[in-house]
């Protein structure tokens, strides 16, 4: 092959290769126009496609429809990856706060009523919610006055162990009994007060000092006086029904009488006051010296001496008590005090 020739067929080859050059830059350009225009954005030349963001709408500022959104105005695209990132890393300070403020879950009270020298103390238990431990201080405040009654120091309390405070109504250093009336258990840590999640019940109990006697269903019969010197209050229920100590004490008697029949007379404790119950069967009757707590069985409900229908018969003697030198008091009014909130 000569020189000429060969050069004939570089030259050729040349011609090729930019003749597939432009074919593939065409079809590139055709390329790019083409998504422009599937995107709904298309414009006349494939310029404008490259300088105009394709993600600017047309109009956002209400512009007369058909001009040209600016080419630089990325305003509307730009708040939308900004704000992911700007909400969870800002810390608020109030949510921080929260956080660290002590708080108590799946809070419970029972029984719902508990009453002075009875068995039952009101029990409360709670978690301390959260992930670290605190000093803890119980209060038990009576709800109407909002007078602390009792405090217990729990000392340092870890988070989700079950707490539990048990009182039995009687106030520190040996000063008696609370009032009656609604309480309830406040939880402390550092000075401020709990807060309470949902999942607790209430945190509120009734706290009385006596209890209604009879546990069933009756209905009231002869009062006091009733024209004929009666010194208590008929309450009548289905023969057997239990009697129970309206409050707690010393037993004083256990006997039998023609009109009585088996009674029993019951020192209230811290009261200086008699409560006599009488008409019961013969058995379950606490022996006499014995002490019996509010809510302990005294006997059950029968005819046994002048008795017409089983019914108790109740009295009030006032201190120092029944035939001791007190007097029998109209016991009706306390009688439906305590058969509201027994
Ligand atoms: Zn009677």
């Amino acid at each position: 092959m000569d020189l000429r020739s060969r050069a004939a067929q570089i030259h050729r080859r040349f011609e090729l290769i930019v003749a597939l050059l432009i074919i593939a830059g065409v079809a590139l350009v055709l390329a790019s126009a083409d998504s422009a225009s599937a995107s709904g954005e298309a414009t006349t030349t494939p310029e404008t496609t490259t300088t105009t963001p394709t993600e600017a709408p047309p109009s956002a500022e209400g512009d007369p429809a058909g001009t040209p959104p600016p080419a630089t105005e990325p305003a509307p695209i730009e708040p939308v990856p900004a704000e992911p990132s700007a909400t969870p890393a800002e810390p608020d300070p109030l949510a921080a706060r929260r956080r660290s403020s002590p708080r108590i879950s799946s809070a419970r009270v029972s029984p719902a009523t508990v009453f002075l020298g009875s068995r039952r103390h009101a029990v409360f238990h709670f978690d301390l919610a959260g992930n670290r431990a605190r000093r803890l201080l119980v209060k038990v405040v009576k709800v109407s006055t909002g007078k602390v009654k009792k405090r217990f120091r729990l000392g340092r309390v870890e988070p989700g162990q079950r707490q539990r405070v048990a009182w039995d109504g009687m106030l520190a250093g040996g000063d008696g009994a609370s009032g009656q009336g609604e309480h309830a258990f406040r939880v402390f840590a550092g000075g401020e007060r709990a807060a309470v999640s949902r999942d607790s019940e209430t945190q509120r109990f009734g706290f009385y000092g006596n209890r209604f006697p009879l546990l069933g269903r009756h209905t009231y019969g002869d009062g006091f006086g009733a024209g004929r010197g009666h010194q208590g209050q008929d309450v009548f229920a289905t023969c057997g029904t239990r009697i129970v100590a309206a409050r707690g004490g010393r037993v004083q008697t256990k006997a039998y009488q023609s009109a009585a029949g088996y009674y029993v007379v019951i020192d209230a404790r811290g009261t200086g006051q008699d409560y006599v119950y009488m008409h019961m069967e013969r058995g379950d009757r606490p022996r006499a010296g014995s002490w019996v707590r509010t809510g302990e069985t005294v006997g059950h409900e029968s005819d046994s001496g002048d008795a017409t229908g089983c019914h108790l018969h109740f009295e009030l003697w006032t201190a120092p008590g029944w035939y001791e030198g007190g007097h029998a008091r109209p016991p009706t009014r306390p009688l439906k005090r305590w058969d509201g909130w027994s």
